[in-house]
């Protein structure tokens, strides 16, 4: 059977370059005689994997030396817990904004440690413009979430609200490696791996290295940054598999020509469809304002709700798969990551013109 394509949320289609060279490299890594994941992480291979995985994550994204790399296991979720164990310090309050599923649950795990201040709370539709972000004095950190997976909001720019000298957090799971960024804006962001980067179980953290100190003893050694930066991210086995695509997905994309060539193909990707949506705008249409209009996910529906089952059993037939919206808001999403080719944009919205056309 020919290789489908996966419009999922996450984790996401792998360039088949990259598949293929796991495959050749699974028996023996390199000439060693044995696998990278047989390997012990204490061993010449993995120390440099994880050198290169880290040198190629700082030059892709321009990462300054003030900022470490750090590697973590435990999905995204676990950060919701790590950030405000790590970086409260001795404030008691930290400030979210809310803007879709994912920083509301990251707002409410954080309550566990904090009190949350919510200096923006949405509807899923539509992002705050910095004057009404109200961000409460002595914040121990401002968090927001870069990209909404499940709303298809992201944030046009980085967010410039008046921070009172908090440092702002960012989780970029779902648009991570997909556009240059300012990375000295930020005291912290962190992305799960499975998106843009490769495949489930290894979170990236990018931090400012004054930040680094802060965790009170009581905080778990395997949930403490400052233990990551310490011991080079191997603070007990690291999960070796996940390095080791994560690093095969970095050199993709500096071989394709970097995060700005990502930026490029995520915005003809997206427009394509975007552009089905408006002109088709009595059969199809989006909830989200035009300006936070995610590049990665775009979140749609049918004005006739009922016909949703029939696009998502068409489009399967069609070779797309994995269209239906998230259990939570229904409707469809075409998720679309750095592996996922223009001409996979093209053959979904050329589908989305046929469909419409046979049900108008
Ligand atoms: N943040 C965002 C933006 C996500 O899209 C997701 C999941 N797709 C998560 C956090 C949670 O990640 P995980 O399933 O790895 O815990």
């Amino acid at each position: 059977m020919a290789r489908v394509l996966n419009f999922g949320p996450g984790p996401s289609m792998l360039p088949e370059s990259v598949l293929k060279r796991m495959q050749a490299e699974l028996l023996d890594y390199h000439g060693c005689g044995w696998s990278i994941v047989e390997a012990s992480h204490r061993g010449t291979e993995v120390q440099a994997l994880m050198r290169d995985l880290r040198a190629a994550v700082r030059d892709l994204l321009a990462i300054p030396d003030n900022y470490d790399i750090l590697f973590c296991q435990g999905g995204g979720r676990l950060q919701f817990a790590m950030v405000p164990m790590n970086l409260l310090g001795a404030s008691p309050v930290a400030s979210y904004l809310v803007t879709g599923t994912w920083s509301k649950t990251a707002a409410k795990e954080a309550m566990r440690f904090a009190k949350t201040q919510l200096a923006f709370s949405g509807n899923g539709t539509r992002l705050p413009v910095d004057e009404e972000i109200d961000i409460v004095e002595g914040a121990a950190y401002c968090y927001y979430c870069d990209n909404e997976t499940i709303h298809g909001l992201e944030f046009p720019t980085i967010p410039e609200p008046d921070l009172k000298g908090a440092p702002l957090v960012a989780d970029m799971s779902s648009n991570f490696m997909s556009r240059p960024i300012d990375v000295e804006r930020f005291g912290l962001f962190w992305a799960a791996a499975q998106n843009n980067l490769g495949i489930a179980g290894l979170t990236v953290v990018v931090i400012r290295r004054d930040l680094l100190g802060l965790a009170s003893s009581d905080v778990p050694t395997l949930m403490n940054y400052g233990v990551y930066s310490r011991t080079s991210s191997i603070p007990n086995t690291p999960p070796v598999f996940q390095l080791y695509a994560a690093k095969l997905m970095a050199e993709w994309i500096e071989k394709e020509g970097g995060v700005a060539l990502m930026n490029e193909r995520a915005k003809a990707r997206s427009a394509l469809i975007y552009e089905v949506i408006d002109s088709l705008g009595d059969f199809y249409l989006t909830r989200t304002e035009a300006r936070a209009r995610s590049r990665m996910n775009v979140a749609f529906r049918l004005r006739t709700e009922s016909l949703t089952q029939d696009f998502i059993k068409a489009a399967e037939d069609a070779g797309l798969y994995n269209l239906a919206g998230h259990r939570s808001v229904g409707g469809l999403r075409a998720s679309m990551y750095n592996a996922m080719p223009l001409e996979g944009a093209e053959r979904l919205a050329s589908f989305m013109r046929g469909f419409a056309d046979k049900h108008a």
